[in-house]
């Protein structure tokens, strides 16, 4: 093929690296945050009673039921919900929608989310990272003190640290933020111990709360994702999803969606599972010399100083678990391990008793 056929523009991108998802080998995977526990139980039974010949007609483009059904849960009126094809998606359309490059740089912490950096460069937008304190906790008040820049966006809890600021504390911040500058707050997380900011967005028409149904809600694969925000807001959203594809959300999906949420007591029984187990896997780990952040998501970010982030993943892929590790400067030596089941983590700590890391 002759090089030119591929545009300038696409050349210049380097994309997301997705954790891995192996085909070959049965692994103890815990790498890409997924929720090891299943679906709620609705969600199997309407696969099993679902009709295909409803598929021979296109979804709702607005999301109609799946819309009041999360309205309703969060307590908030229908136009002030959006939908996505997982949250990437919304991200997205809000990094498309809500930044401008002549207004400056996008602004988020210095490690977060690496699809941040990659919506930046496909939309051409500069974007300025700004560093965590030494506890890898989010400073806000550094993203007051950057005087032109284009809009800002933290996920919180953040990953890969897991750590998490109150509503208190960000509600404290959105008063002193600037009000023609967006804020967006990624919660992909934020069902497992976090708090969440669902509720400011009436106060604020310039903060957009993003969501989805991957990790707390066990529905990765289904791929939906939600924003709550000012109805002006998620307006805007439809318009450049309109502009894009408009029926992005597929039929089973939204109403796989829609029965999942109907079942609020087996989602409190998960994430409670998750919690607890995380919290003896992060006290286990302790005890054993680890460095463990605090962690809110369902997930904990670990390292075991003197030891380089890579050397673990690697002996514990070995051994038939999978970890995620970064390349980034200044957080090389930790792993990110995802909470699966109490049995998953035992073999867990059973396999970081059994491995001898040899520190540098
Ligand atoms: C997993 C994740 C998402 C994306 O989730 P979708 O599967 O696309 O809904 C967004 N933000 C953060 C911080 C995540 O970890």
């Amino acid at each position: 093929m002759n090089p030119e056929i591929v545009s300038p523009r696409a050349r210049a991108l380097t994309p997301y690296t997705p954790g891995e998802q192996p085909q070959n080998r049965k692994y103890i995977k815990l790498n890409t945050n997924e929720n090891p526990y299943p679906p709620a139980p609705a969600a199997a039974e309407l696969l099993s009673r679902y009709s295909a010949e409803s598929l021979r007609l296109y979804p709702d483009p607005r999301f109609g039921e799946l819309r009041a059904a999360l309205a309703a849960w969060y307590g908030l009126d229908p136009e002030e919900v959006f939908l996505g094809n997982g949250s990437d998606e919304i991200l997205s359309f809000a990094f498309y929608s809500f930044f401008d490059p002549a207004h400056g740089p996008v602004l988020f912490p210095q490690h977060t989310y690496s699809f941040y950096p990659v919506f930046c460069t496909f939309y051409d937008l500069p974007f300025r990272r700004i560093p965590l304190r030494d506890d890898f906790s989010v400073e806000l008040e550094d993203y007051l003190d950057v005087r032109s820049h284009a809009g800002m966006v933290i996920a919180n809890p953040n990953a890969p640290t897991g750590m998490s600021l109150d509503r208190i504390e960000l509600e404290a911040f959105l008063k002193r933020y600037r009000q023609d500058r967006i804020c967006i707050i990624d919660e992909a997380y934020v069902d497992f111990g976090g708090e969440s900011c669902a509720e400011l967005i009436r106060e604020y028409s310039n903060l957009l709360v993003v969501h989805t149904f991957s990790k707390s809600r066990s529905l990765a694969g289904l791929r939906v994702g939600f924003a709550l925000g000012n109805p002006q807001l998620i307006e805007t959203l439809f318009t450049v999803k309109d502009s894009f594809n408009s029926y992005p959300l597929n039929r089973l999906s939204q109403e796989i969606a829609v029965a999942a949420l109907q079942d609020r007591s087996y989602f409190d029984d998960i994430r409670r599972r998750i919690m607890t187990t995380r919290s003896s896997v992060s006290s286990r780990m302790s005890a054993m010399g680890w460095t463990v952040l605090p962690s809110r998501a369902n997930f904990i970010f670990a390292s075991l100083p003197g030891v380089e982030g890579e050397r673990i993943y690697t002996r514990l892929k070995e051994n038939g678990i999978l970890v995620r590790h970064f390349k980034h400067p200044g957080i090389e030596e930790y792993v990110r391990i995802t909470i699966g089941t109490d049995g998953e983590m035992d073999r867990f700590i059973e396999m970081l008793q059994s491995l001898d890391f040899v520190r540098r």
